[in-house]
């Protein structure tokens, strides 16, 4: 697997600090909130799993944790051309101080999906917590509340990012060898 990668783009020391600043602003908001300070998580798989437990460890709040799968569609290419939500969503949202958390936003296509479907369950709040955010008009123009990493528009995979799969497991944010995507 280490030989497939061609640049390490963010390292683990790098992503550790920036997620405990980002928990520290999500806290803050949340006791701004003054109603008990209670978040329901809504880590969206697989992309946002390492990202979701490395961050709620890093919350010293009650909440709980709701999984949602959404799959996006790329075509021949690493681009999305769409998504789509399996299964169903959590029941509990109603009334909640929801945060989803994501890998990446890059056409913006699930998080506003997801964004969609959640909202119509009512909560109390919504907000969104990215790991990554391309630098392009499509995800840029995307209201998100917490970005980890502004990144070149370039195909990354590690910490929970997959090409085909794999390397989610990588500790850092890498790109591959062309002879690896091909
Ligand atoms: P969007 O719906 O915003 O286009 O993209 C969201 C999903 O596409 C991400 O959750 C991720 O699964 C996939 N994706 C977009 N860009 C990348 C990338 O650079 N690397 C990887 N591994 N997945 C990506
Ligand atoms: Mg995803």
């Amino acid at each position: 697997m280490q030989a497939h990668i061609d640049r390490v783009l963010i390292d683990r020391r790098a992503i550790a600090d920036r997620v405990k600043a980002l928990a520290r602003r999500i806290a803050d908001d949340v006791a701004e909130t003054g109603d008990g300070g209670e978040l329901t998580i809504v880590p969206i798989m697989t992309g946002g799993l390492i990202f979701a437990a490395d961050l709620i460890r890093e919350l010293p709040l009650k909440l709980r944790m709701r999984l949602i799968t959404v799959s996006s569609y790329r075509g021949a290419t690493t681009r999305s051309m769409g998504a789509r939500l399996e299964g169903q969503l959590p029941e509990e949202l109603t009334g909640a101080h929801v945060l989803v958390i994501d890998d990446i936003l890059d056409s913006g296509r699930t998080i506003q999906l997801v964004r969609e479907l959640i909202g119509r369950r009512r909560p109390a709040s919504l907000r969104v917590c990215m790991f990554l955010r391309k630098r392009i008009e499509s995800a840029m123009r995307v209201a998100v509340d917490y970005v980890g990493f502004d990144i070149d528009d370039e195909f990354v995979v590690g910490y929970g990012l997959d090409y085909d799969g794999y390397y989610r497991n990588l500790p850092d944010v890498v790109t591959l060898k062309t002879e690896v995507t091909g």
